[in-house]
C-alpha cells in the first residue's frame, strides 16, 4: 500500500481563503490586522522566513512590517523597537525571527512583547495558559499539525501520538495539543533507548528533531498517519524533512512532504492568530 501524500498546498489554499474573508470583513468594518516581523542580523534562511511571512500577511489583506535590523544591534536597541510596537496601534501581531545574535538573550526579548501581541505563542504567560488549558494563542507549527489532523478527519482520541522532539517550539508544545485533544502522548528525544520500538507503536508520528531523513520505515507502523515538521538540507543541498520519504512511503498511511506542507501552514497558523490579536483587540483604524 502507498500512503496518501498529504495535499498541503490544498489545505493551505483553503484556509488562506478563508483567513482572507475574514480580513476583509474587518475591513468592512474599517478594521485592518496587522503584523510587524523584527530580524536582526543576516541569517538568509531567516530572511528567506521573512519574506515569505510578509509575502504571506499581503495575500490575504494582513497589514505587514518588516523591521531589519543590523547584527551589531544590541539588546537595548531590540527592546526599545519592541516597546514601541507595543504601544503601535496599527500592530497586533509582533515576531521576532529567531535565532538573535549571540550578544542578545531570547528570553529577555521574547518577555518584552506585550502578552496580546505575541502570536508565536512564546511568552512564558502564553505558554502557561496552554499548559493548563486556557483559551488563548496556540503556537504555529504545532496548531498547524492539529489543523491538518482535522481537516483529514483523523481521529485522536485514544490514539497513541508520539513525537519525536521535546524543544520549547515544536516538540513540547506539540505533545501538549495533542494531550488536549485526548491522544496518549509519548515523548522521544536524544537519549530515547529504543527509539523505533517506541515510534512503531504510534497511530500518529510526529517528528520534529532536525536531522535529515532520520525516520525511516522501521520507526513506522503500518497505516501510521506521519507528520514531518523538519526542515533540512539533504547531501545535495536539497531541502528535505526528518522522514526519509521514499522509504517510509509503502508503510504510512498518511505522510506530509517536505517541502509544501508543515512550514506553509505554520505561516498560515500565524496569519490566523494575528486576525484573532486584531479581533481580540477591538476597534483599530487601518494604516493610511
Ligand atoms: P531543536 O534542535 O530545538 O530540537 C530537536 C529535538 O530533537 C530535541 O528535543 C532533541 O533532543 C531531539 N533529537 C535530536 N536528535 C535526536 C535523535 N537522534 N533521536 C531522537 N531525538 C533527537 O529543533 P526544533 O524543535 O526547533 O526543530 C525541529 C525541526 O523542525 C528542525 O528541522 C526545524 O528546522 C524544523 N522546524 C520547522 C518548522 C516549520 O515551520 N516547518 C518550524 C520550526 C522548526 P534533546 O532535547 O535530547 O536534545
Amino acid at each position: 500500500m502507498t500512503a496518501n501524500v498529504i495535499n498541503g498546498k490544498a489545505l493551505v489554499a483553503s484556509i488562506r481563503e478563508e483567513i482572507k474573508r475574514d480580513v476583509q470583513e474587518m475591513a468592512n468594518a474599517g478594521k485592518q490586522p496587522g503584523l510587524a516581523v523584527v530580524l536582526v542580523g543576516d541569517d538568509s534562511a531567516s530572511a528567506v522566513y521573512v519574506r515569505n511571512k510578509a509575502k504571506a500577511c499581503e495575500e490575504v489583506g494582513i497589514y505587514s512590517e518588516v523591521h531589519r535590523l543590523p547584527a551589531e544591534t544590541t539588546e537595548t536597541e531590540l527592546l526599545t523597537l519592541i516597546g514601541q510596537l507595543n504601544n503601535d496601534e496599527r500592530i497586533h501581531g509582533i515576531l521576532v525571527q529567531l535565532p538573535l545574535p549571540k550578544h542578545i538573550q531570547e528570553d529577555i526579548v521574547i518577555d518584552s512583547i506585550s502578552i496580546h501581541k505575541d502570536v508565536d505563542c512564546f511568552h512564558p504567560a502564553n505558554v502557561g495558559n496552554l499548559m493548563i488549558g486556557k483559551p488563548g494563542v496556540l503556537p504555529c507549527t504545532p496548531s498547524g499539525v492539529i489543523e491538518i489532523l482535522h481537516r483529514l478527519q483523523v481521529p485522536l482520541a485514544g490514539k497513541h501520538a508520539v513525537v519525536v522532539g521535546r524543544s520549547n517550539i515544536v516538540g513540547k508544545p506539540m505533545a501538549l495539543l495533542l494531550l488536549q485533544e485526548h491522544a496518549t502522548v509519548t515523548i522521544c528525544h536524544s537519549r530515547t533507548e529504543r527509539l523505533a520500538e517506541i515510534t512503531r507503536q504510534a497511530d500518529i508520528l510526529v517528528a520534529a528533531v532536525g536531522r535529515a531523513k532520520m525516520i525511516k520505515k522501521e520507526h513506522v507502523k503500518e497505516g501510521a498517519v506521519v507528520i514531518d515538521v523538519g526542515m533540512n538540507r539533504d547531501e545535495n543541498g536539497k531541502l528535505c524533512g526528518d522522514v526519509d520519504f521514499d522509504d517510509v512511503l509503502e508503510t504510512a498511511g498518511y505522510i506530509t512532504p517536505v517541502p509544501g506542507c508543515v512550514g506553509p501552514m505554520t505561516i498560515t497558523m500565524l496569519l490566523k492568530n494575528t486576525v484573532a490579536a486584531a479581533e481580540r483587540a477591538g476597534s483599530h483604524v487601518s494604516p493610511e
